[in-house]
């Protein structure tokens, strides 16, 4: 096992279940609640280094979805034939359970947990894993289930080979992680991994690139903002309201729907496919609909304050989440966002974000490792203000407000170079928007 995180644990248990000989290495340090855990489970495991020479001996190499295919090591076991799987390959080897997989550029979370919401309502034994909550491996040792739902994301199909889900969803492709793969077709190639030996393929109509590429699928269904088509999902005006479609089957008003947000209609729309694929009836979806809100840190109203709304889209850590942001909280009557981002661009072209901010960023405030870049991608079509922190930042689109605009944290951009995570980025943009006292520090503030 390389790295003793969520999934490499899981994996480690689940490995010596199954009678294998385990060793966990991890190049960093291994949280103490994983150390427990593999103590507990009496599996031998190190930390803060690789020993190269008993990690050559193994059988087969299960690797982090962290860890790039191209460093030193993992280049010397495939060199030496040693095969590096994933974790999802791994355990999907241990379990006939059908499996609903998800990914995507932007929206897996959110689609996964809705998704499995409308499975449990219905009354299904699922597991929810992946990118999720425990790992999928430590599922199928410890608390199997008939179904499972799993996050997946690029990094995790890297390393699949013969897992077959019986339903995957490709939801939408923007560039990510351009600092991890040669181009975006080599991005793509990995996302459309998915799709191999799945039964049910779901697309979206309206971004070609999520258009399953595999011979012998033998569904294929879609979803999309417009209209639908027979046997799909879709929009459509009904009664003078735009309403979620099945073929010319109404739904339900997208005003009824709990999620809000252009992209979240989209998100309900995949969710339906996924369910309608494996056999939930629609009205209970609907009901699950109408009830679910999202998920913290994803477009999240923190407050109203002087009727200024402090939105925290912390999770918006790429250019294609945060246009969802600018797109869905702008205003068509005046330029009503002040947008705050920055942190690690993972080597993005920030130009995707010149034509939504010319039409709705009334100012940018922008702060971290690369400031500079969405500044410059910035400048030209509206004010753009460099600050030393998230909290700077905050502090300076509150003084910037006027009443009815919205203070938008959408940074895309990855935290790590001023953050432990996005939870923490976005707690740390809620405490800053609720002080009223200075906030110096971030410190201490995931709760
Ligand atoms: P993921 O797990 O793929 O990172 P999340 O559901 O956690 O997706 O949402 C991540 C970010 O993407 C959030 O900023 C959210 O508002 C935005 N987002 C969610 N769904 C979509 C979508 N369908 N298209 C574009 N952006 C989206």
């Amino acid at each position: 096992m390389l790295g003793g995180g969520e999934s490499g644990c899981g994996a480690a248990i689940l490995a010596q279940q199954k009678g294998f000989d385990v060793f966990v290495s991890d190049i960093g340090k291994v949280k103490d609640k994983y150390k427990n855990v593999l103590t507990q489970y009496e599996i031998e495991w190190e930390e803060l280094k690789h020993s190269e020479e008993r990690i050559f001996q193994a059988d087969k190499v299960i690797k982090s979805p962290g860890i790039p295919e191209t460093i030193p090591i993992i280049l010397d076991l495939k060199n030496k034939g040693i095969p590096v799987i994933s974790e999802i390959e791994f355990g999907a080897q241990y379990t006939d359970s059908k499996i609903i997989a998800i990914t995507g550029s932007n929206g897996k979370t959110t689609t996964t947990l809705l998704i499995g919401h409308m499975l449990k309502k219905a009354g299904w034994d699922v597991g929810i894993a992946g990118n999720v909550g425990e790992s999928f491996a430590l599922q199928v040792a410890n608390d199997p289930h008939d179904f499972y739902v799993l996050e997946l994301s690029s990094f995790q199909l890297d390393g699949i080979v013969n897992f077959k889900p019986n339903i995957a969803i490709l939801l939408n492709i923007t560039p990510d992680h351009m600092d991890r793969y040669k181009d975006l077709e080599q991005y793509v190639t990995a996302k459309q991994h998915i799709f191999r030996g799945a039964k049910t393929a779901v697309s979206n109509r309206q971004d070609s690139l999520t258009a399953q590429r595999q011979r012998g699928v033998s569904q294929t269904l879609t979803f999309g903002l417009d209209s639908p088509g027979q046997g799909n999902f879709g929009l459509a005006v009904h009664d003078h309201q735009e309403s979620l479609f099945f073929g010319n089957q109404v739904l339900l008003p997208v005003d009824e729907v709990a999620m809000k947000g252009r992209h979240n209609t989209s998100n309900a729309l995949a969710a339906l496919a996924l369910g309608h694929a494996a056999g939930l009836p629609i009205e209970s979806m609907l009901e699950t609909l109408k009830v679910f809100k999202g998920l913290p840190h994803r477009c999240e109203t923190i407050a109203t304050i002087d009727n200024v709304s402090y939105i925290n889209d912390s999770k918006g850590t790429n250019v294609g989440a945060t246009l969802a942001a600018i797109e869905g909280f702008g205003s068509n009557s005046y330029k009503n966002l002040l947008l705050i981002a920055g942190g690690q661009g993972k080597g993005q072209d920030f130009g995707g974000l010149k034509e939504a901010a010319d039409r709705f960023v009334k100012c940018g405030f922008v702060y971290g490792e690369d400031a500079q870049q969405l500044e410059d991608a910035l400048d030209s079509v509206t004010e753009v203000y460099r600050a030393d922190s998230l909290i700077e930042a905050v502090a300076g689109a509150k003084s910037a407000a006027r009443p009815g605009d919205i203070v938008l944290l959408s940074p895309a951009c990855a935290s790590f170079d001023s953050f432990t995570g996005f939870e923490e980025r976005g707690h740390c943009f809620s405490q800053a928007v609720l002080s009223t006292v200075k906030v110096d520090s971030c410190e201490g503030m995931l709760s």
